[in-house]
């Protein structure tokens, strides 16, 4: 994502000028949060993992349009549109009727996690679900032992546990341990090798209770290629990455040690090793659905009916070693477009292909905060509204508000007090960045490695510098 160190490539004046109004006219108008942003963006005694799996016959409904993908191993037919389950409505009626849809149009991978929702989604994904015949759908779930609290082997055997009685099923579809690589090998010796976890599971896979195993990937990549250079001990059923066209070559680490690593390096890997791709991001938590004017014009030049976010999916579909991919839709307009996507998914041509990377090469100058509002760090003890302050923050650039010009400028002050004027109006006194303490306790808990606290205080100096 955005490096703020980098060049910022100016756009056209009329054009920024333009897209500076929309947005204080969308701040204004008081819509802009964290929430706003977030684009509403994975299912007896089984057999052994290392015999073939035997399909579920009704998973996939013969009449919809929905394009499926082949489980390797089991023959299963998953969706390549998976439902997250991370953000959800609050009303449980509300999450019926999407889910309702999604399964009506041949949706059947939901992913979900003992943490999203505060703790609360897997027992609204176990309630909603439980509505349906077993065979009708597949669930994954993820071991969220990050906490050090969680490491001793029956702390984490009661999170296991627990998945099963809030999902209401007695045998999860896909299992993951969830978000591997922050820490490095020393953080998956804490939490799955060192307390016997990962051995548990293995044997909870041979019992048939976990259908497949897999894990899922944020940060240091050593964890990721750790965990693979050793696939002829685990046997990896599925691994989840996070890809978009994006990230494909734009990653924050790039191959590096200690950073988030290009997708593409991900997603070579796993095809090598004939290891199925489930995708989380597509569209990078809604960045790439909301994006600038002057890339909203080029992808409209091609497909003029398509929103940036159908662009975004097709190209993650595209790739045909993935599984699914994973969106959060908490919106029936979201879920009817994705599912119209998918329905069948039109593969990108290798020219929209080249001008996705162009368009990559473009956007990885702007500087933004690669923040996908995916509200891991919270809560904040001191009330910061993080992924709200960073996605207010990122429209700001999206929409030429950001970066500010020279302090000589003629329009200065002017560009800096609509800046202030409009983050006050959209972030509330005691969700504002200058509340950070500094702390540091959101630091460990972000997949995407961004310095929250140092980022926190650039915000704060934006809104200082109107007072000079
Ligand atoms: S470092 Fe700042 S933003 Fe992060 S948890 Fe502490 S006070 Fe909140
Ligand atoms: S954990 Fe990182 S990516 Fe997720 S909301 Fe917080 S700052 Fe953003």
């Amino acid at each position: 994502m955005g490096n703020f160190n980098c060049e910022y490539n100016m756009q056209d004046n009329k054009q920024q000028d333009m897209n500076r109004r929309s947005f204080l006219k969308r701040v204004g108008l008081g819509s802009f949060s964290a929430a706003a942003l977030m684009l509403a963006e994975p299912f007896g005694a089984m057999a052994s993992p290392f015999e073939e799996k035997k399909a579920k016959k009704e998973a996939a409904p013969e009449s919809v349009a929905m394009t499926y993908r082949t489980q390797n191993g089991s023959g299963e037919k998953i969706s390549l549109l998976g439902f997250g389950m991370m953000r959800l409505p609050r009303e449980q009626e509300e999450v019926d009727r999407l889910v309702d849809y999604a399964i009506a149009h041949g949706v059947n991978y939901f992913d979900t996690a003992p943490m999203y929702g505060g703790g609360h989604n897997e027992e609204v994904t176990g309630r909603t679900l439980s509505r349906y015949p077993r065979e009708k759908y597949y669930v994954a779930t993820k071991l969220s032992n990050q906490n050090p609290q969680t490491w001793p082997f029956e702390k984490s055997k009661a999170m296991y546990e627990s998945s099963f009685r809030k999902l209401r099923v007695d045998y999860i579809d896909y299992y993951l341990l969830h978000a591997i690589g922050g820490g490095g090998v020393d953080n998956l010796r804490n939490r799955f090798f060192d307390n016997g976890m990962l051995d548990f599971l293995l044997k909870e896979r041979e019992a048939g209770r976990i259908r497949h195993l897999g894990f899922s990937y944020h940060g240091d990549v050593s964890a990721f290629d750790y965990l693979l250079d050793h696939n002829d001990k685990y046997h990896w059923d599925f691994v989840q990455i996070q890809m978009n066209y994006l990230d494909w070559r734009h990653a924050r680490g790039g191959k590096r040690r200690g950073g988030d690593a290009d997708a593409e390096y991900l997603y070579n890997r796993l095809e090598k090793l004939g290891i199925q791709a489930v995708i989380m991001e597509p569209i990078r938590g809604g960045g790439l659905a909301n994006v600038a004017e002057d890339i909203n014009s080029q992808l409209r030049a091609v497909r003029p009916d398509d929103s940036p976010a159908r662009w975004g999916f097709r190209w993650v579909g595209s790739h045909e070693n993935v599984l699914t991919v994973l969106s959060g839709m908490n919106r029936m307009d979201h879920m009817e477009d994705n599912v119209a996507t998918f329905s069948p998914l039109e593969p990108c041509t290798a020219k929209e292909n080249e001008l996705l990377a162009r368009i990559a090469d473009q956007m990885a100058g702007f500087p933004t905060i690669g923040c996908t509002t995916c509200a891991y760090c919270m809560p904040c003890p001191y009330g910061v509204d993080i992924p709200g302050n960073f996605a207010f923050y990122n429209q700001a650039v999206t929409d030429k508000v950001l970066p500010l010009p020279e302090s000589t400028a003629p329009d200065y002050a002017e560009r800096q007090k609509a800046y202030v004027e409009a983050y006050q109006k959209a972030i509330p006194l005691e969700k504002r960045a200058n509340r950070c303490q500094d702390c540091g306790e959101c630091l460990s808990k972000c997949p995407q490695l961004i310095r929250i606290p140092n980022q926190m205080s650039r915000l704060v100096e934006l809104t200082r510098k109107v007072r000079r």
